[in-house]
């Protein structure tokens, strides 16, 4: 399970070695976060349980784990006193360690997350009336450098494994408090209508209703981490998130897609951004190694594999660079040609610091969104959120970012130490 072997994983031209998974635990205990029931099963029997006392303990602690969201042995009260001991003497119930917790004036929070050997990564949730949307990482940093993304520019990287995937999920279910409590009936009493100042919470109960894999790196470059971390969010006796309300965001790694589709089968969005594969090669360098056509055709057959669900492109409105009314009709014929039931997403472009693109403006993303409308496409404009606290699309950069406040402390120290 701690293969820290190096592993290739392409970057946007060659492949860059990085760390397969995490380094292994100091105090020797495995941690269980992020592992299926029959790898629970076997991690039992590896520690001394016979088969079959190992497949009940193995229901009960992925019931305790991820439906519970309990860490403590000790409070796994259907299992004898003894078995509570010996399984905290030989395993853990893991967190990502939590850096740094920011809310936006709009609502959304990010946090900065560390993992066991050092390495930080961020996740965002962005609140709304009617669903809380959960946007995970699947990697610290990333490979793609695409140019309009501040994430592309972290020097580090380093797949997540499946129990810092996973454990995105169960930190935001800790800090929004949504554990079921006492006894399972317990689980629907939300009274939310007693405090005016509760948040609005969805049918379910339940603030966190939907996971988006946008957060930072290719989920598809790690793709069986991602595959593995998603199984375990949608298993019903866990987390139990349907793959309706999940979607993954992929820059378009063609060769992962019908893997995606058959393995996963959640949401699928597709990062186009733009319709011409000058613009495309300098926005997404991956398209000079699968361009914008055969995408296209990867979209079409995706849903095909997986009951007809229709596909969101993501296209970032960049002033001046991909947004003319002849990009908006280049990208309906696109769509037409290929007969995909689509929906667009426009995101006016988030900035950061160093960059050189520009937001357009609202009348330019208006116009666009109505050429692609009147195409027969939906076209809506993404409010941008969390701006204020750097958690918006592709303003994610938690390493570099926390150096340099780092750095601005001990120059802001040594000033103050010159002056004195
Ligand atoms: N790597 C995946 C998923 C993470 S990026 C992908 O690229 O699809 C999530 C979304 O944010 C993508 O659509 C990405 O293109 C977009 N994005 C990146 N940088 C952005 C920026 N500066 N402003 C607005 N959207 C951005
Ligand atoms: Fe990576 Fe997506 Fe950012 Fe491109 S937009 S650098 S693929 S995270």
């Amino acid at each position: 399970m701690n293969n820290i072997s190096l592993m290739p994983i392409p970057g946007h031209i060659d492949p860059v070695p990085v760390p397969r998974a995490v380094t292994p635990r100091e105090d020797g205990r495995v941690d269980l976060m992020g592992l299926s029931r029959p790898q629970i099963k076997g991690a039992l029997e590896e520690a001394g349980l016979d088969m079959k006392a190992a497949k009940l303990r193995s229901k009960q602690l992925f019931h305790w784990l991820y439906h519970r969201g309990v860490t403590d042995f000790e409070a796994m009260t259907d299992l004898a006193k003894p078995m509570r001991g010996w399984m905290a003497e030989r395993f853990v119930v893991g967190r990502p360690q939590v850096v740094e917790a920011q809310v936006s004036s709009d609502g959304t929070r990010k946090w900065l997350l560390r993992s066991d050997d050092g390495q930080d990564y961020e996740m965002v949730f962005i609140p709304d009336a009617d669903r809380g949307t959960l946007c995970v990482s699947s990697q610290v940093g990333c490979t793609l450098n695409c140019s309009f993304c501040h994430t592309g520019t972290m020097r580090l990287v380093r797949n997540l494994t499946p129990g810092e995937i996973v454990g995105q999920v169960m930190l935001a279910r800790d800090a929004l408090g949504e554990w079921p409590k006492g006894n399972m009936a317990a689980a629907h009493d939300v009274d939310a209508d007693e405090d005016e100042d509760a948040p609005q919470y969805s049918p379910d109960g339940r603030m966190l209703t939907n996971i988006v894999m946008m957060g930072m790196g290719e989920p598809l470059y790690n793709f069986e981490h991602v595959r593995d971390a998603l199984k375990v969010v949608m298993d019903g006796d866990g987390l139990a998130l349907s793959r309706r309300r999940i979607t993954l965001s992929t820059s378009g790694v063609i060769p992962m897609m019908a893997r995606a589709s058959e393995e996963i089968g959640v949401n699928l969005a597709v990062s186009l951004h733009a319709v011409t594969k000058e613009i495309r090669d300098e926005l997404v360098p991956l398209n000079r190694k699968y361009g914008i056509e055969e995408l296209l055709q990867a979209c079409a057959d995706y849903p095909k594999a997986s009951n007809a669900r229709r596909i969101t492109f993501e296209y970032v409105m960049i002033k001046d660079k991909n947004d003319s009314d002849d990009d908006a009709r280049e990208l309906v014929r696109l769509i037409r040609k290929y007969k995909l039931p689509a929906k667009v997403n426009l995101i006016p472009f988030n900035p950061w610091p160093g960059t050189d693109y520009e937001c357009s403006t609202p009348e330019r993303v208006r116009a666009f969104s109505s050429i692609v409308f009147e195409g027969g496409i939906s076209a809506p404009v993404r409010t941008p959120r969390g701006r204020d606290i750097m958690a918006a699309c592709g303003q994610l950069k938690s390493a570099s970012e926390k150096k340099s406040k780092a750095e601005m402390k001990r120059l802001a120290e040594e000033k103050q130490a010159a002056l004195g």
